[in-house]
């Protein structure tokens, strides 16, 4: 099934890849109800993240039409490991340790991305980069798992908020100089927010008006 999803306008609030990977899952007002909803999307995504070449892309669309049942498992690992990962933030911003389901959802991941890294010359220096069969399925995984060990392993994990929006769990890097960034976006939730304040006030002072 081809995604008729417009990818090019995905939310891109989170400022780091991991945490627009987890906001794929949309509030309704951001445009589809979930932005992941088959292994087609998830490769869609994942090209408009630049994440996967052209031909990358259509190498695994084409084997995802071959291997229908293979894809679908793909894609189980993917949402299990986005909702993983959205609980593991959670926990730690909540100063509480993650549970070992969500450990082990990342660390099997984790080993599955990094057996197919190979460190290789590039130029005057060597990379990092991914190698494997261009038609594995489970590539879309690998450079989203390796962001998330970075993130996770980082200092910019300080400054990873959740929207202070209402029913929005969107997660983003708080880069603003005192950390007083708490909405997604000011435009979506936070002028429903302020809208919100005003009605309230104005609500208060008319009811105390005699
Ligand atoms: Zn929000």
């Amino acid at each position: 099934m081809v995604s008729t999803k417009d990818f090019e306008h995905r939310p891109q609030v989170g400022k780091r890849l991991t945490l627009d990977f987890i906001n794929t899952e949309g509030e309704e007002r951001n445009g589809p109800p979930d932005w992941l909803e088959s292994y087609s999307d998830v490769v869609r995504w994942c090209a408009a993240e630049g994440l996967l070449t052209a031909d990358q892309t259509a190498d695994v669309l084409a084997e995802a039409s071959e291997r229908p049942g293979a894809a679908d498992e793909v894609f189980d690992r993917v949402i299990k490991l986005r909702e993983g990962l959205f609980r593991i933030l959670r926990s730690l911003r909540q100063g509480k340790a993650p549970v070992g389901e969500d450990l082990a959802i990342l660390d099997r991941e984790l080993s599955a991305a990094m057996a197919n890294l190979k460190f290789t010359p590039s130029g005057d220096r060597f990379e990092w980069r991914f190698g494997g069969g261009e038609h594995e399925l489970d590539r879309v995984l690998w450079p989203i798992v390796r962001d998330a060990a970075d993130l996770l392993s980082s200092d910019v994990l300080e400054r990873v908020e959740e929207c202070d929006g209402d029913n929005c769990t969107w997660l983003f890097v708080d880069t603003s100089r005192n950390h007083s960034r708490r909405w997604c976006t000011m435009g979506d939730c936070g002028n429903r927010a302020k809208a919100r304040r005003y009605y309230q006030r104005h609500k208060r002072s008319a009811s105390t008006t005699p």
